[in-house]
């Protein structure tokens, strides 16, 4: 059976961005391949980050995705930290790496910007990733397009690795990506994906109030600027998620009242805030029997640490052995 890694960050709530972009594909995913999916929270430590609710963060990013339906008995979940052999590769992997592949990666050009001086971390994250993935020797990585590049960093990693020490072989196999569908979804602010980081998220949990409270100001097809203009669908992120959370004909419904201006952009968001508080009403249930048995996510991650250990602990000796590194006994 192919083998999955995936990952998330415990930067922040998750959103329906990571939903509707990833963790939905997960659940899905989990049925019929063998997945590790990983809370990874040493990648969350980039950068400047609150240390007193960072396991805090953690657990909730757990809740969340065991509540959209990750299923510890399918899939292994548990929290990067807690397998030391990721750091562990990271920096075998590290003496492969070329400085200038770093430098050229498009998150890292965005993400610097941010620093005055640059932590290491933030051009290295790409490595940590790597090893993520080519600690499990993962056949493929399903990621959204902002991860693209960094997938094929990855498979950059692999090869080098596999040439310098894998004497013809193909120890680290190489990655594919496995895009999904909904591949990028936007903010509300219309303008940059929606991302944890950035403050332009709707949160799985929220309440149907909260939601309806984020999407009333969201922005929309700049056309309309009041009810009598016509505006394009096409362009508008409200239309976008439409077609990703209601049923065909009221996606029809929105696309004829939004260029025939038969409606407001309220009307549209006011049907889009129903669906997707419907939506995520069942998930919110289960997030709440979760929030209350915190004992048994614990339990869950502790579970999931231990399987991905093993396959971890065979990986490191591998590349040791390889590197000529002495091994403990
Ligand atoms: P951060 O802002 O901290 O980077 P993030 O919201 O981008 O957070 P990640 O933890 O980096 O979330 O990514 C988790 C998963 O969600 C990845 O598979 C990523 O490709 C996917 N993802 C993140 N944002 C989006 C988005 N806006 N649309 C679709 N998929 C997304
Ligand atoms: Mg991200």
């Amino acid at each position: 059976m192919s083998r999955i890694f995936s990952g998330i960050q415990p930067s922040g709530e998750l959103h329906i961005g990571n939903w509707l972009g990833a963790v939905q594909n997960w659940v899905h995913l989990q049925q019929s391949y063998d997945c590790l999916f990983c809370v990874v929270d040493l990648h969350a430590i980039t950068g400047k980050y609150d240390a007193a609710s960072l396991a805090s963060r953690t657990h909730d990013m757990t809740v969340g995705l065991l509540a959209a339906g990750v299923d510890p008995e399918k899939a292994i979940l548990f929290v990067q930290s807690q397998v030391p052999e990721h750091a562990e590769l990271q920096w075998l992997l590290n003496t492969v790496t070329p400085l200038g592949e770093l430098e050229r990666m498009t998150q890292f050009k965005d993400k610097s910007q941010r620093y005055e001086s640059i932590p290491a971390g933030v051009l290295n994250y790409p490595i940590l990733m790597a090893a993520d993935i080519l600690l499990y020797k993962a056949d493929l990585v399903p990621v959204g397009e902002d991860q693209v590049q960094h997938l094929e960093l990855t498979r950059e990693i692999a090869r080098r690795w596999n040439a310098e020490f894998g004497n013809g072989q193909d120890i680290l196999p190489e990655p594919k990506p496995l895009l999904t569908e909904a591949k990028r979804i936007m903010g509300l602010d219309g303008q940059a994906k929606m991302s944890k980081s950035l403050g332009n998220t709707i949160g799985i949990l929220e309440s149907p109030e909260a939601v309806w409270a984020k999407l009333r100001p969201a922005m929309t097809d700049p056309a309309r600027v009041t009810k009598k203009d016509p505006g394009t669908p096409e362009i508008c992120n409200i239309y976008a998620l439409h077609k990703l959370l209601s049923p065909p004909d009221t996606v029809a419904t929105v696309a004829k009242n939004c260029r025939g201006a038969l409606w407001g952009c309220l009307d549209c968001k006011r049907v889009l805030a129903d669906n997707l508080s419907a939506a995520l009403a069942p998930i919110q249930a289960r997030a709440k029997e979760l929030q209350a048995t915190p004992h048994r996510v614990s339990e869950i991650l502790g579970d999931g640490a231990a399987r991905a250990r093993r396959i971890a602990r065979e990986t490191i000796r591998e590349v040791k052995e390889r590197m000529g590194l002495s091994q403990s006994t």
